[in-house]
């Protein structure tokens, strides 16, 4: 099988379309900051990514104060000294920005699916409590003298409550959205449709944060080429096409997932038509639609 993909690989090379320019870079949705072994992986990462595109990937993080990461840090004897040591360090190779995950009630268990907010189950009774825990890690990181940016949402959580949050907590940059099959969130797909986004375009409500989509598709596969070849069926024919290649700290725990990882971001550097950006840069040059 290995032999047989290698071969029509050679035969037939997956390249982006010339007649696209691809603006992106790399999220991991980093929920083990706790977990050293993945820790030390994430900073390895982060390090080969700044040598290979002079580009910081952006690691939105589970902080202390979501109940998930605070059990798991008690059951590892982790302190909040110590994850915030961490980021810190993380702070060197990458961009810092905040991953929210939800729950309907702390006294129930975190791996239950009812009890996990999406947005297909997201009811007004659920605001007072995510509101209260978006603030609490908000200040959690200023506290500890990071004063974030982006956001990307867990289990594709966004409606417009989240995304009033936003601009309640002062973020300016969202990677929550996405036309992918594989995110789960038919209100925002819904609202990408009603108001004209394409793939690949980023939009903005009058003064609010900017939405940069998502771009998924990184498999962890010994083919970096499987890469290019899934986005090639979502690309438009031409034009600039903006978005996020996201994926999860413990997506890189291993050697061979980590490795994979970067032969795709050394493939998409041979590009001539793929920039990478940093979070500054998605800022600065993203363009965003304006939408009402
Ligand atoms: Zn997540």
């Amino acid at each position: 099988m290995d032999a047989l993909k290698s071969l029509y690989y050679v035969l037939k090379p997956a390249r982006l379309p010339k007649s696209v320019n691809l603006h992106c870079g790399v999220i991991f949705h980093t929920e083990e900051i706790q977990q050293p072994a993945t820790f030390s992986q994430l900073i390895h990462f982060c390090q080969q990514y700044v040598s290979i595109t002079g580009k910081r990937a952006l690691c939105t993080v589970m902080s202390p104060e979501n109940p998930s990461i605070r059990k798991q840090m008690n059951q590892l004897g982790v302190s909040s000294d110590e994850f915030a040591g961490r980021l810190h360090q993380l702070r060197e190779w990458a961009d810092i920005g905040y991953h929210g995950h939800f729950w309907k009630s702390v006294d129930k268990p975190f791996s239950e699916p009812g009890n996990q907010i999406k947005a297909g189950n997201f009811e007004a009774a659920d605001e007072p409590g995510t509101r209260a825990q978006f603030k609490a890690e908000m200040d959690w990181f200023q506290q500890n003298g990071f004063t974030l940016r982006s956001y990307s949402a867990g289990w594709w959580f966004v409606n417009p409550f989240l995304m009033k949050l936003l601009g309640e907590n002062h973020l300016v940059l969202d990677f929550s959205f996405s036309q992918q099959p594989w995110v789960n969130n038919t209100w925002a797909k819904n609202f990408l449709a009603s108001n004209n986004i394409m793939f690949g375009q980023s939009f903005r409500e009058k003064t609010g944060p900017v939405f940069v989509q998502t771009l998924m598709g990184f498999t962890g596969s010994n083919y970096p080429m499987d890469f290019v070849r899934i986005l090639n069926r979502f690309l438009p024919s031409q034009g600039v096409v903006t978005g996020m290649i996201t994926t999860h700290d413990y997506n890189i725990a291993s050697a061979r997932e980590l490795e994979n990882t970067l032969k795709v971001i050394r493939l998409l550097s041979t590009h001539l038509n793929v920039a990478f950006c940093s979070e500054a840069d998605f800022l600065r040059t993203s363009a965003p639609i304006p939408i009402e």
